[in-house]
């Protein structure tokens, strides 16, 4: 007989659970339904670094205005970053755009099944091929996201911290991963992380591994994963110029392709960096000669690995000033990829130049 710590039975334990209480989500199949690669790969990408509240509107959409990964790679790629803005780091659009290209012309449509080939594909890294293998094609895969780790690190009272915990807990989910159903295993853990076993104040009253689970015996689960003090986060200046034609257009240029926001639209501007800037300093950086004039307040912004504060200047062109960059017309801002931050300096702009 199996006893009630073994990993069978607790994976058993917690598909059983699953089927009573999964979550309902735009890109999961109901049982019954076929599972489509592309909505679980597309939602996984989606996924990385970002919420499921946040993403299930952009899936939505995506998957309403490409159903198909052929659709995806026929779109020009500024509509899919175009498409992506709000959802932050941007490079995942590009690759999502890379990857529909290669695997629709070079793959006829289909995604590789095992993990290895599938993270050769752009933008696909040790979980999301993992995710995608286990879910997509009931592939054997140890899926682990921050859900898992703190799923794990309760279930066996790991008190090490994270990061440097991270591989004994992926030992620790490899053991657990069961032959059968991979893939709604996967999920179910992850439905765990985000519904019972929550970062503050897990329900272990209601939790299927609430025998087993070694951190609820000790009382120490919600204080558990430890995690490493992180160093606090710089804050960095710059200034935007906000260039406005005799016509209401105004100046954006594209970023360079590599690096943080890379290819997406802005607000032209200054490098950022540690020290403020003085107007004139910076005027050296602006498209154009012109009589800057500051806007006041700032807008700030943060990144994972600092914040961003930027004051905004603004000027009039002339009427055929050659500034490099692109003229675009008030009404049609919405239509660019404007990453997030630069969605704030228009908003700050509309609010306080005219
Ligand atoms: Fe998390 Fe509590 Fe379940 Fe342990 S018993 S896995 S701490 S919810």
């Amino acid at each position: 007989m199996v006893q009630p710590t073994s990993p069978v039975a607790n994976s058993a334990a917690l598909l059983a659970w699953y089927d009573r209480s999964a979550r309902v989500l735009p890109w999961r199949a109901r049982p019954g339904e076929t599972v489509d690669p592309y909505r679980v790969w597309l939602s996984e990408v989606m996924l990385q670094q970002t919420t499921v509240a946040a993403v299930a509107p952009y899936f939505l959409r995506f998957v309403e205005r490409w159903p198909t990964i052929e659709a995806l790679a026929a779109a020009p790629v500024d509509a899919v970053t175009g498409a992506w803005a709000g959802l932050g780091y941007y490079a995942r659009a590009r690759n999502l755009h890379a990857c529909a290209k290669l695997v629709a012309e070079w793959r006829h449509g289909r995604f590789p099944e095992d993990e290895e080939s599938l993270r050769k594909l752009p933008g696909i890294g040790d979980y999301t091929a993992a995710a995608i293998a286990a879910i997509a094609f009931g592939r054997k895969a140890v899926v682990v996201d921050g859900n898992v780790e703190r799923v794990m690190a309760r279930l066996f009272a790991v008190t090490d911290p994270l990061p440097g915990a991270k591989a004994h807990l992926k030992a620790l989910a490899a053991a657990l991963t069961p032959e059968v159903r991979p893939g709604d295993y996967a999920q179910a853990v992850m439905d765990l992380g985000a519904t019972v076993c929550t970062p503050k104040s897990p329900a272990c009253g209601i939790c299927p591994w609430m025998e087993p689970c070694q951190a609820r015996r000790l009382g120490i689960a919600a204080g558990l994963p430890a995690k490493a003090e992180k160093a606090p986060r710089p804050t960095r200046h710059g200034i935007a110029f906000w260039l406005i034609r005799p016509d209401g257009a105004v100046l954006l240029r594209r970023r360079p392709p590599h690096g943080l926001l890379g290819g997406m639209m802005e607000v032209p501007g200054t490098e950022w960096r540690d020290g403020l800037w003085s107007l004139d300093e910076a005027a050296a950086h602006a498209p154009l000669a012109a009589e800057w004039r500051p806007l006041p307040g700032r807008v700030a912004h943060t990144f994972t690995h600092f914040h961003l504060e930027l004051a905004v200047a603004t000027a009039k062109a002339g009427p055929r000033a050659a500034a490099r960059g692109i003229w675009c017309p008030l009404d049609n801002l919405g239509d660019q990829a404007l990453p997030t931050l630069m969605r704030k300096v228009v908003r700050h702009a509309l609010a306080k130049a005219y």
